[in-house]
């Protein structure tokens, strides 16, 4: 407007709910706290498989947002007791200024940010969120960059860009990938991506992998079969990573988390739920290794 770029969605989120953190997914943050969770509408990618098309794929004027702008936000935060505010859903790239005028207030509130992200943004505006923001998960779709494009409408490179970025930052980040049946499940594929974790970011980076529901433009699949979830959660565990999960799926192993100095089991989790604790001020209960993760105000248990 009269040579200015004006965002339509500023203080105008579309979805606004509490989730517990484990949800975003981050199993290595405070485990347990409620997370005051937004998002307007838009995405700057165009996923196949989006869970969240109907917000994602919209443009603003055809949903009814609610008025919330940046102090709301974090006043509602603080009066429904949430330790942080999760940037989620659609894409925070694409709300970009109000991501980053909320999380400068919940930062000097004492709320944590969280940010849930594809990883789809240049070097110098991600400088300036991870100012405010302490943990991230970013979807790690692939390691192909003609999966990007031809079922994203995205590229690779910028996303790996965004995790070292993120890594060498110091925000305590996670990884997830959404296995697809027929379109990313090649064990080659899956073992390249956990490589690259492993190598980029380090043995104690969390990756989730998740499981696919038929949504969007690919309701001709069918599910992601539990066995390549599972297969894929030793592989990866194989290849050296110490924290590897299976998300949307109830398995038996998939939500545990274990000491990997000793074996001792130390979160286990029922759905979202945190059923027991064993990690001590951020250590193993039996050997006392440190586990990797930002662990304040976890209560002994
Ligand atoms: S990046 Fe996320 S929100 Fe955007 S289209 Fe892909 S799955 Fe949907």
């Amino acid at each position: 407007m009269g040579g200015e770029l004006i965002s339509l969605v500023y203080g105008r989120p579309v979805a606004v709910h509490i989730d517990p953190v484990e949800k975003k997914p981050l199993f290595h943050f405070i485990p347990g706290i409620d997370v005051f969770s937004i998002a307007t509408a838009g995405c700057n990618l165009k996923c196949e498989f989006c869970q969240n098309w109907e917000i994602s794929q919209a443009a603003p004027e055809d949903l009814t947002p609610y008025d919330m702008p940046p102090e709301v936000v974090v006043e509602n935060a603080l009066a429904h007791g949430c330790e942080a505010i999760a940037y989620t859903y659609t894409e925070p790239v694409v709300y970009f200024e109000y991501t980053r005028d909320c999380a400068r207030l919940a930062r000097e509130a004492g709320i944590k940010n969280i940010l849930v992200t594809a990883g789809y943004i240049n070097r110098g505006p991600l400088s300036e969120l991870l100012e405010y923001v302490d943990a991230a998960n970013v979807d790690l779709k692939s390691m192909s960059d003609t999966y990007y494009r031809n079922v994203c409408g995205g590229t690779l490179q910028p996303v790996l860009d965004t995790i070292i970025q993120m890594k060498e930052s110091g925000t305590w980040i996670e990884i997830t990938n959404l296995i697809v049946p027929m379109l990313n499940d090649d064990p080659d594929e899956i073992d390249s991506l956990a490589r690259w974790v492993l190598e980029y970011t380090g043995c104690d980076t969390p990756l989730h992998f998740s499981r696919f529901f038929p949504m969007y433009r690919l309701t001709d699949l069918p599910p992601t079969p539990l066995d390549i979830l599972q297969g894929a959660r030793e592989r990866a565990s194989d290849i050296g990573l110490n924290y590897v999960y299976v998300g949307n799926a109830v398995t038996s192993e998939g939500t545990l988390t274990k000491c990997p100095e000793c074996g001792e089991i130390l979160v286990v989790r029922h759905g979202y739920m945190i059923m027991e604790n064993n990690i001590l001020n951020g250590n193993c209960r039996n050997c006392s290794a440190p586990i990797a993760g930002v662990w304040d105000g976890m209560e002994e248990q």
